[in-house]
């Protein structure tokens, strides 16, 4: 809950960039999760440096989201402020082969540039839904390649909104699915990624090959969070799944995807509960028959009822 001073702080300075009680099951892939206290789109740097400094003076605590392709929200909902960057989005190219990306831009749009300017090195995650600040939070990418391997630099601003640095990749602890090491509460601002010169023809090419693939191994036309447990060094989820027999398992609205093992879908009226029972199903199960313990890759958020 946010108090009434609070509140009426952050609809003095937000305006209508801020809303209380928003269900969040309207901003996560899953279409599950319950209210936000508040839920504020910042229109520019300016407004979210304000933000978070008021959220610093009134003690509320404040959490990113993307475009929640990677979200469980708990039925419960999330406390304080949510912060969604989406109206942050410049996008240009400042040199020779480099981009620079803010948070908010997604990666249809992104895609779109490098394809109409024929810049490739980015072909790799054109089908990995969400935005900028989403990609570089989770390294996200394929298995030969990530966003480390074609990021330059962040920027970033700290948690109470008092500073803005620019991070070089030298100092970006990157990991499998995961950018670690940032101050705790920072937000992801921008990008800088390396591109190099192609043509349109073929960064559409390796682009349109790639999301071919992915329509015939995903289930994209039903709500999911993409791969729900990271794969365990030299296996993959998906099989570990498929080998215990949960394909197709359902409790509630979550079933267990048909087309790829590590897929949870909500079938429709799932809860968040649903889905964490079916997450704790199948760890159990895959730990009893391999002795593998996963590990989830989606982010779970939000507080217990
Ligand atoms: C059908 C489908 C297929 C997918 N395929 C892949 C795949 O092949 N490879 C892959 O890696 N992922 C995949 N995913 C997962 C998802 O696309 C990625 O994790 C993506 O990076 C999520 O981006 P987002 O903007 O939606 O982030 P969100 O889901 O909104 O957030 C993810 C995390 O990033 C944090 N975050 C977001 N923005 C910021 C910011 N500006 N500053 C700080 N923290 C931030 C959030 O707090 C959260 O912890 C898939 C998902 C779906 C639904």
């Amino acid at each position: 809950m946010i108090g009434s001073v609070a509140k009426k702080a952050l609809e003095a300075d937000l305006g209508p960039a801020i809303a209380f009680d928003v269900p969040m099951s309207k901003h996560t892939s899953l279409r599950i999760g319950g209210p936000a206290d508040a839920l504020s789109l910042p229109a520019d740097r300016e407004q979210l440096r304000s933000l978070l400094q008021i959220c610093e003076q009134y003690d509320l605590p404040h959490s990113v989201i993307g475009a929640g392709f990677n979200l469980l929200v708990k039925d419960a909902g999330i406390s304080g402020v949510v912060i969604n960057l989406k109206k942050i989005r410049r996008l240009e190219q400042p040199g020779e082969g480099l981009l620079f990306a803010e948070a908010g831009i997604s990666h249809a749009t992104l895609t779109r540039f490098c394809v109409d300017r024929g810049l490739s090195g980015l072909e790799f995650a054109a089908g990995i839904p969400g935005t900028v600040g989403g990609w570089l939070r989770m390294n996200a990418g394929i298995p030969d390649r990530e966003q480390k391997d074609v990021i330059r630099e962040i920027e970033v601003v700290s948690a109470n909104g008092q500073e803005q640095s620019v991070l070089p990749i030298e100092e970006l602890d990157f990991t499998y699915r995961a950018l670690r090491g940032l101050p705790t509460g920072a937000v992801i601002v921008s990008g800088l990624f390396q591109t190099k010169a192609s043509s349109k023809e073929a960064v559409q090419t390796e682009v349109r090959r790639l999301l071919e693939r992915r329509g015939q191994t995903q289930p994209l036309d039903i709500p999911s969070c993409g791969s729900v447990f990271r794969n365990p060094e030299g296996d993959h989820a998906g099989r570990l799944i498929e080998a215990v027999g949960l394909r197709g398992e359902r409790i509630g609205g979550a079933e267990v995807s048909t087309v790829h093992a590590n897929f949870i879908t909500n079938q429709g009226g799932a809860t968040a509960e649903d889905v964490l029972a079916l997450i704790e199903r199948i760890r159990e199960r895959v730990l009893k028959e391999s002795g593998i313990e996963l590990e989830t890759e989606v982010c779970i958020v939000g507080r217990s009822s």
